[in-house]
């Protein structure tokens, strides 16, 4: 069993300036922790960083002490939320191998059969110590069971750890292969891009250049969702498949993974041949370090934006599209916006259309309902869709995931190219102060009942 403890980058922030706060005293927080408990494995996902500096709450004259009105208000603040709990405080003395002392260990025997027979059946307490330039960390999940140790502490979207502690650090990388590009984005980023595990949602016009373009770029983990099956008026635009393909009826995910494969052998792929509001699809995307979200389906972007912000996994996702008849173009252009959970979502920056989402998430006959009232257009003709608007879009979001992932550049939030006039404009966004994504799905992780809300009711609703 082994376990991890995720932040935002703002969140971490926030933490780690209290705690740092003095040179001499100890400091103490509390983080309402949400999570992502698989067999072997449990992710804690920080929900919100409470920073203690209320005197009356802990003692730190031989180490930290909580007193117990402080226990309580953390527990309160928990069960109010449903989360778990992860107490945090610093060694200020300390910088490599900081351990529990022996004080902490008594207050966690004395803490932690209390918070654990408070909090929300399931819920994990934790316990964090941080010293200079390491973290040491342990996770009870049930009364009576042994602690299992935090190995992981990581921000969202980064492969590697924040003490070193990253999985990456044993990937290695063919160097002459990317002696070319090794310039922009250096040894160590090449060696992040290679560990990096992400998703692609939707392996149509855009999602395969996207998924081809990461494979050249150096990405060897790939999860691929799409239900959609190869047809001939497909071959204008999706890239890497041909007639073949079309004549036998090949799953996207199947042609998408053989050129990845081509391009680099060895490449992790994991196939879901479903739609996105399958248990499977859902399941595989939270492990995800990154989403692509390749799919012009407002439904779609709805269930993305969830999952990004309750996993805190960046979500890049593009648009496309163009209003055209017989060769007379009145608008077509495309849009990536990369959403950084913690810092602005998908509603944040207006790039989903809810009544279009909810349209798409409806029933069936609901949807019938609605376009017969003519609430909503039919989609039954289908809009135009070329190759070269779709490859500049993709390139623009594999070189947005490539500043995340690397940091060569901070990622540009939100690009907008108009086709007809050849323009590119940066339209930036933030946090909405009423954004419910935003307010409270992040860090929530399987408390938010996705699969439930998603996979089971539209299954449900036929
Ligand atoms: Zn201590
Ligand atoms: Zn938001």
């Amino acid at each position: 069993m082994k376990a991890s403890l995720s932040f935002t980058e703002s969140q971490w922030q926030e933490l780690h300036a209290h705690l740092t706060s003095s040179d001499a005293r100890e400091r103490f927080a509390v983080l309402l922790v949400g999570y992502r408990m698989r067999r072997g494995e449990i992710a804690l996902l920080c929900h919100r960083v409470m920073p203690y500096a209320d005197p009356s709450l802990v003692d730190d004259t031989f180490g930290i002490r909580v007193s117990p009105q402080g226990v309580v208000s953390f527990v309160n603040a928990a069960l109010a939320l449903g989360t778990g709990v992860v107490e945090v405080h610093s060694h200020p003395g300390t910088v490599r191998d900081v351990r529990f002392s022996p004080t902490d260990e008594e207050g966690h025997r004395e803490v932690v059969p209390f918070a654990l027979s408070s909090l929300p059946p399931g819920s994990p307490y934790g316990s964090v110590v941080v010293g200079g330039a390491s973290a040491s960390g342990l996770a009870w999940l049930s009364p009576g069971a042994r602690p299992v140790p935090i190995s992981t502490f990581r921000i969202a979207g980064s492969p590697d750890g924040l003490f070193g502690d990253g999985m990456c650090r044993s990937v290695s990388i063919n160097e002459e292969r990317y002696t070319r590009q090794a310039n922009l984005v250096g040894k160590d980023g090449q060696r992040k891009i290679g560990c990096v595990r992400v998703g692609i949602v939707g392996l149509g016009g855009t999602g395969s250049v996207v998924a081809r373009t990461l494979a050249y770029e150096g990405v060897r983990s790939f999860v691929l969702v799409d239900h959609d099956r190869v047809v001939t008026s497909n071959l204008n635009r999706l890239d890497g498949a041909c007639p073949l393909d079309a004549w036998l009826r090949r799953k996207k995910v199947s042609v998408a993974r053989r050129e990845i494969r081509r391009i680099a052998p060895g490449s992790q792929v994991t196939r879901v041949a479903r739609s996105l509001f399958s248990e499977q699809a859902l399941e595989q995307l939270t492990a995800c370090d990154i989403i692509f979200g390749c799919t012009d389906n407002h439904g779609t972007r709805l269930c993305l934006n969830e999952l990004s912000a309750a996993y805190l996994v960046p979500y890049i996702d593009l648009g496309s599209g163009m209003s055209a008849e017989e060769g007379v173009v009145s608008e077509a252009g495309g849009r990536v916006t990369v959403v950084m959970p913690g810092d602005g979502c998908l509603l944040c920056a207006k790039a989903v259309n809810v009544r279009l989402g909810g349209h798409e998430l409806s029933s069936k006959a609901l949807q019938e309902f609605a376009v017969a009232q003519g609430y909503v257009e039919g989609d039954d003709v289908p809009s135009p869709s070329v190759m070269s608007l779709n490859q500049v879009v993709a390139a623009l979001a594999v070189t947005e995931f490539k500043a995340l992932v690397t940091g060569f550049r901070k990622p540009l939030r939100q690009l907008l190219y108009d086709l007809l006039s050849g323009s590119l404009a940066q339209v930036a966004f933030s946090t909405r102060r009423t954004c419910v994504v935003c307010g409270g799905c992040i860090g929530k992780g399987d408390l938010l009942g996705l699969t439930q809300r998603y996979a089971n009711e539209r299954r449900n609703a036929g």
